[in-house]
This record gives structure tokens, sequence and C-alpha cells, in this order.
């Protein structure tokens, strides 16, 4: 600065050595865009673009969605099309709930919109505390931590309390987020084929060599529906002096007569050290994820996993529409039964008119069709017909398994389970998929 305030640089040449340096980054941009560019045209060449696909209702069993595909009103934007929402993971019904929506507004008019703040600084409310109560009494565990979602949840579990000194059996279709919990610990890491537990004692075997082992599997596969063998992982676990971990992502809320998930259809309810869940599936289909589990594991998740220190708390609304969940689902089993009993009428319905299911013991049903182009063709035909439901092929299944993929909920009325059938009888016929 000169005496009389003014800069001793003049403006010009500041402008110009910004424009300078600007271009410089524009330059070396055009590199990096052009190897975008490239990346995303061989995605699109490879058929695996995906696109989002926009609702325009609030998330229910029936919706209606804005499809610029289908011939509508051409070239003035997006054509609206009720459909049957065959995919959302809305399993009991609840994402559009009344009671849930009701507590939300009222948390948020009592306890405001968002905490500006991560846990342990200053972002936990009463209504926190009571949510990570709620969830213990739900699972039967000790207590409870929540993060901003399960894949965080996931994330942070392994890192801080496992060294290199120890070990992580891993289940080969575990949820990416396990996975990538696993990559960011530095315990030696083992994969077992999906369900196997030969495989899973051969490992459990090698492991032996590490201090402690911790076995990680999904309670639901999310492609076959198909649950994991808690039991003899159970027993395993108690074989080799194991801990087990269960991410109930896809099967609290759905699996076991009142949908307390895996550890309840196993009978295994307060024995498992590890559960993580979701709020954004069965339970509301909001945000929010959780481990829950023995006090000494929680106490140490508290003091060092990451996502937990270093990331908001979820609103107060969000919490107090979860503690609402979990009443609703101890107060009635209405919800659970009614889901229970969509999906045993719809697998036993499509079974019988010749369609090929994968075993479930969950509200997923996969259709398989085996063929790429043919599931992605299956799936559009059936969207002209209203029912919106997703294929899926290599690589989230394996090569030659593309299937479509159903997900049941309580909130169907059998109306809609029923046209969901024909659509599916008159596709498969017309593709022969049906002889
Ligand atoms: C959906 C899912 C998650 C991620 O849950 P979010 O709360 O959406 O992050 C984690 N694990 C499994 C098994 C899941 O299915």
């Amino acid at each position: 600065m000169t005496t009389d305030g003014q800069p001793t640089v003049n403006r010009q040449s500041m402008l110009m050595s910004y424009r300078c340096h600007y271009n410089k980054k524009a330059i070396m941009y055009n590199d990096f865009q052009k190897h975008l560019q490239q990346t995303l045209q061989e995605i699109k060449d490879a058929g695996l673009y995906k696109n989002e696909r926009v609702i325009i209702t609030p998330q229910s069993s029936g919706i209606k969605v804005a499809t610029p595909s289908l011939e509508g009103r051409a070239g003035e934007g997006f054509a609206e099309q009720e459909v049957i929402n065959f995919c959302a993971n809305n399993y009991l019904g609840l994402a559009d709930n009344k009671e849930l929506i009701d507590a939300a507004k009222a948390r948020m008019d009592a306890r405001g919109y968002g905490m500006a703040s991560v846990r342990f600084i200053c972002g936990t409310q009463d209504t926190h505390k009571e949510l990570e109560r709620v969830i213990s009494d739900f699972f039967g565990t000790e207590d409870t931590i929540l993060y901003a979602a399960c894949f965080d949840a996931n994330g942070g579990l392994f890192e801080p309390l496992l060294t290199e000194e120890d070990a992580i059996i891993s289940d080969a279709l575990n949820h990416a987020s396990i996975i990538d919990g696993v990559r960011l610990c530095k315990a030696v890491r083992y994969r077992y084929a999906n369900g196997d537990m030969a495989d899973l004692e051969a490992k459990l075997q090698e492991a032996q060599a590490q201090r402690f082992r911790i076995i990680a599997t999904d309670g639901v596969f999310s492609m076959d529906g198909n649950v994991c063998p808690l039991d003899k992982i159970y027993e395993l676990a108690k074989k080799y002096k194991a801990l087990v971990m269960v991410d109930e992502s896809h099967s609290a809320g759905v699996v076991g007569k009142t949908g307390h998930g895996v550890t309840e259809l196993y009978d295994l309810r307060g024995k498992i050290e590890i559960i993580t869940g979701t709020l954004g599936k069965a339970f509301g289909g909001s945000v929010g994820g959780f481990t829950t589990g023995k006090k000494e594991i929680i106490d140490l998740l508290r003091q060092r996993s990451r996502p937990y220190l270093f990331s908001n708390s979820i609103p107060p609304m969000i919490a107090a529409a979860g503690i609402k969940t979990f009443e609703i689902l101890t107060r009635s089993n209405e919800l659970q039964d009614r889901l229970h009993e969509n999906t045993a009428y719809f697998v036993e319905r499509m079974k019988a008119a010749g369609f090929d299911i994968k075993p479930t013991q969950s509200a997923i049903c996969a259709v398989m069709l085996y063929d790429a182009r043919l599931s992605q063709e299956f799936a559009a035909a059936l969207q002209e017909e209203g029912i919106y439901v997703t294929g899926f092929y290599y690589p989230v299944v394996p090569k030659g398994q593309a299937r479509i993929r159903v997900q049941v909920s309580a909130a169907h009325t059998r109306e809609q389970l029923d046209k969901c059938i024909a659509a599916f009888i008159k596709i498969g016929t017309k593709l022969a998929v049906l002889k």
C-alpha cells in the first residue's frame, strides 16, 4: 500500500496476471476435459451410462414419472406417465407415511432445521440420543451410533477397531460400502464366495494367524434377495473365535416374523457383536445410518470413527421421523405382515406363470432373463405397461446373469400386484421368455 491507501500494483496488470493464470488453468482443463469426455463415451459405448429417471410425485407404490422417451408431447419437454413402482427400497411403504411426515414437521418446528455441527461439538440434541436408544431397543443391542448414511457407518466401522494384526473375512457379494470400509482399514483381508460356508471356514482357518477376526456380511444380498446363513456363520465364528458384523440395510424391517431382521430370523437377537443399517430403505426411506451392538465397540467408534467425527449430524426432523418409524413397527405387525403376504403372493404367481425366480427370503424378487439386451428390452416394455422396474446386467450382476429386480412393498395393493404379474406375462409371452 502507498501512504494514500492506493495499491502499488495497478489494477490493469493485476487483471492481466489473473487472466494469464486462468488461461493456463483452462489449457490444463482442456486435456483433462478430453480425457473425461473419452471416459464418458466409453461408458456410453459399453451401454452402461446411467440416466436419472425423474419422479414428480412423492415416493410411493403409485408414482408419476417424467418421461422424455415416451411419445407424449414431443418438443414440449416432458410427458408424464403414471406407473406402479416396483424398484424402490420402500419395503414398508413408509416413504410418504402421514405419521412420519407429521413427526418430522413437528420436530422441525420445535428443534429447528439443521444442526450445523458434528455430533461431539454441538450437533447432539435429545432427539438424536432418543433415536439411538430406540434403535438399540429394536435390535436388542447395547448401544447405537448414528451416521449420515449407512455408507458412512460401514466406511467408518473397521478402521477404528482393527489394525494390521487383525483380519476381516468378507462375503464376496457384500455392499460397496463394506468393501470401501475394509479398504480403509489395515487389517488382513479375506474374501469368501457368497454364502459359501466351506469357503468361509477355510478362510477362518487361515485367519487364525491374526489376532482378532471379524466376519462381515450383508443380511440380505440386494441382487438376488437371498439371506446370509447367519446361523452357520455364527457357529463358525464361535468355533474359530471370530466376531460377526451384519449389514441389515435390506433385511431390517423386512426379514423375520416381526421384521427385526436376520437376527430375528435365526433367533440370534443380542448375539451379534455389530449390526449396521440404514433409515433410507424400509425405515422410512429418508437418510441416516447406524451401527448398533456391543457397548465398547460403539464407544470406541464415537472416539475414532471418521465419518462420525468429521461429518454433520442428521437433522432433528429426520431423527424424529426415525423414532416414529420404530414406534409404528413395534406398535403393530400390520406392515410387516402385509409385506410378507405381498411377497409370497407375487413370487408364487410369477413362478406359476413359468418365470425363473431366484430363491428369495426377502422382498427382493430377481426375475432371471440371463441376456443383458433382453433385460433392458423387457424393462422398457414393462414401463410402457405402467410397471416401473429396473433390468440389471453385467457388471452389476455376473456376466450372463441379467435379470429384472422386482421389489415388493407393503404399500402395494393386490390390484397393483396383479397388474404387475399380468404385464410380466404379456411381455414375457411377446418376447418368448415364457413358452
Ligand atoms: C443401501 C445399502 C447401504 C447404504 O445405505 P445408505 O444409508 O443409503 O448409505 C449400505 N449397505 C447395504 C447392504 C445397503 O443395501
